[in-house]
């Protein structure tokens, strides 16, 4: 039995363990797969607006590039560790591998407080980080994107100072970049787009809709935002929703598009007043609803969460909210939660896109970047059940990780060990 107190890297080589009795992995190829290649840490000197200098710690780990160049996202926070970028990468090269990407997986952060620092400190934060770690980055050899407290704003600023080192503009060697410096259309969007689309394939597999289905999702974010007005647009009822100040509720459903809107002004969802009553996040993800969401932070579902759950399905949207002793748990009540390496990955898919469309220096509409999203996603999700029926496997995510697993096993085998 495995249990809640574990690190995110021992989280992610459990998934990777439990998935390697179905993969066609060799004990050599697997236990590559289980360490990052690279990873950098970095002192980050930036004069602060009293004139001080702070010393910030910023990370990059390049986990696999068995399947094609390293990517994803860079993450500011105050608990970033060394330990949680690694993981955070080798679940990048899982997703990529997942849904077919031409990717390994990356993953960055800087240990910082985005809300005691001004926008020139978080300028300076950004550009010196991504001076420490350009000797790793490129646009065919390492691309981040954003990630928790980073946007296109962040990104525009990274591929500026890459492009004064490099001498000429390189938009291609960063992803989620605004509009105008070779941003694609639906990148801010198309996490959660991923979310509602993969939702309502997996309420579709179980015989229902998302037509009047009932929805809870903790974290109101980027994330949480999106997926619940698309979901809302697709007839579903988003009875609840939080952020970390606390949440609120209306068995009817929210006006979710009101909701954001109060989000994006500036306002805490559980200061929204319209006509809801308050609800705190335990409560929430104890809900009696169809599909639960949970949309904010790793190891939100808990074993003893997941015991007392009521919710008919999960859809993982946050990275890694379900730790290994809740999925035993969750797997035994016989409840589906669709793991974040699919559930999620539409923002990767779409920073595939902008990248794609960079380097080709074409720009595609909304509507075809929208179309190859759910393409991809959708043979993915059928992918990951004919799995889980064809292996027989204890639930979903073994059965996503056992397809990438033997992606990237397949990957090592061609190419072979070096020396
Ligand atoms: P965000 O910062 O926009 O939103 C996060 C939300 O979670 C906020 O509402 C915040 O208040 C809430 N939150 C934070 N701590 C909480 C707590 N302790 N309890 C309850 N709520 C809490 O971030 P986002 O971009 O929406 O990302 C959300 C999750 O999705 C993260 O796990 C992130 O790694 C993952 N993710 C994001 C993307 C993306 O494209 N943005 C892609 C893949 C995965």
């Amino acid at each position: 039995m495995s249990g809640d107190a574990d690190s995110a890297l021992s989280n992610m080589r459990t998934q990777m363990e439990r998935a390697q009795e179905y993969a066609e992995v060799t004990e050599n190829v697997f236990k590559r797969l289980l360490h990052p290649e690279r990873t950098l840490e970095v002192s980050l000197p930036v004069l602060r607006d009293t004139g001080e200098e702070e010393i910030f710690k910023g990370y990059r780990c390049q986990f696999s590039g068995a399947r094609g160049p390293y990517k994803g996202g860079v993450r500011y926070h105050p608990t970033v560790t060394m330990d949680e970028v690694i993981a955070m990468a080798g679940l990048m090269s899982s997703k990529t591998a997942l849904v077919r990407l031409p990717y390994g997986g990356a993953k960055g952060g800087v240990v910082c407080n985005t809300k005691e620092l001004s926008r020139g400190e978080i300028k300076r934060l950004t550009r010196r980080y991504t001076e420490g770690i350009r000797r790793m980055i490129g646009p065919k050899v390492d691309i981040p994107a954003p990630d928790m407290n980073t946007g296109p704003r962040e990104m525009a600023w990274m591929m500026d100072t890459f492009s004064v080192y490099e001498g000429y503009t390189v938009p291609e060697v960063v992803t989620g970049k605004p509009l105008e410096i070779g941003g694609t259309p639906g990148r801010v969007e198309a996490t959660g787009r991923g979310v509602a689309i993969i939702t309502e394939r997996i309420l579709e597999y179980h015989g229902r809709s998302p037509e009047n289905a009932t929805i809870a999702i903790q974290g109101f974010g980027n994330v949480g935002s999106w997926a619940g007005r698309l979901l809302a647009a697709r007839g579903a009822k988003i009875v609840a929703t939080s952020d970390v100040t606390g949440g609120i509720y209306h068995p009817k459903g929210l006006d979710t598009h009101d909701v954001a809107e109060h989000v994006e002004d500036g306002g805490q969802v559980a200061s929204y007043e319209g006509d809801v009553e308050p609800i705190t996040n335990e409560e929430l993800l104890r809900l009696d609803v169809d599909v639960l969401i949970p949309a904010a932070i790793s190891n939100a579902v808990t074993r003893r969460v997941a015991e007392e759950l009521q919710a008919d399905i999960v859809v993982e949207a946050a990275n890694g909210p379900t730790t290994p002793g809740a999925d035993e748990v969750l797997a035994e009540r016989d409840i589906p939660a669709v793991p974040d390496i699919l559930a999620n990955a539409g923002g990767v898919i779409v920073s595939y896109l902008e990248w794609v469309q960079n380097t080709q220096e074409y720009r595609w509409t909304l509507e075809e970047v929208n179309a190859d999203l759910e393409r991809r996603l959708t043979s993915a999700f059928d992918e990951m059940v004919d799995a889980y029926a064809d292996y027989e496997t204890p639930d979903l995510r073994t059965a996503a990780y056992t397809i990438s697993l033997d992606r990237q096993a397949t990957a090592h085998e061609y190419r072979g060990l070096f020396p």
